[in-house]
């Protein structure tokens, strides 16, 4: 039996294909949109197609981007002899809201975990290896977020990139263990690169 004409259905279902949306909020988004303005859904389904089409992965920090490279890696005015590591796009956003940081990023796309089965091939850690040859770079910030995936990454690049005469450091744990580089506030977050240790 069909519950919804099938438009409605459809869009119920599309909405629930996304995160954290379980099908009580699905059916809610879509009907909060069928009680709107027809304009409001056409913007909507307009900036979706328009981030999708038009935002890629920078070729060198792998952030992302417009423009490849990304305006970040183009910028000259930034220090290249340091590269801070995080885990996702959303990380270089929190680290920039500090105004602390003038050097380059590298976005891993996500952390090594064993329990999820993700390696360290399925990560942008070869593209990081890649652009420390004949580069400026002198040290490494890894500041990925402090849990144990995010340990066991930073780890895994140290035994990497160290024998290659590069600083691997560390932020401070100034962030609460297990909480995440985006929700921390921008104090906090200075402090942890102030305080970063080499490992
Ligand atoms: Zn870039």
């Amino acid at each position: 039996m069909l519950y919804y004409a099938e438009p409605v259905a459809r869009l119920i279902e599309e909405f629930g294909k996304l995160p954290g949306i379980g099908p009580k909020t699905a059916q809610r988004l879509a009907f909060h949109l069928l009680n709107r303005d027809p304009g409001e859904s056409r913007e909507l389904a307009r900036a979706i197609v328009d981030a999708r089409e038009k935002i890629r992965y920078c070729s060198v920090c792998s952030n992302l981007t417009v423009n490849d490279p990304c305006n970040t890696c183009r910028d000259e005015s930034r220090n290249r002899s340091v590269i801070c590591v995080v885990e996702e796009p959303r990380d270089v956003v929190a680290v920039e809201r500090t105004r602390e940081f003038k050097g380059l990023y590298h976005v891993l796309q996500g952390t090594i975990s064993p329990m999820e089965g993700v390696g360290p091939d399925e990560l942008k850690i070869k593209e990081l290896l890649a652009r420390l040859q004949d580069s400026a770079v002198r040290e490494i910030i890894v500041a990925t977020n402090p849990n144990i995936e995010g340990e066991a990454t930073a780890m895994y690049l140290a035994r990497l990139i160290k024998p290659l005469g590069i600083k691997v450091t560390r932020i401070a744990h100034g962030l609460p263990v297990g909480g995440d580089l985006e929700y921390a506030d921008e104090v906090t977050l200075s402090k942890a690169f102030e305080g970063r240790r080499e490992l």
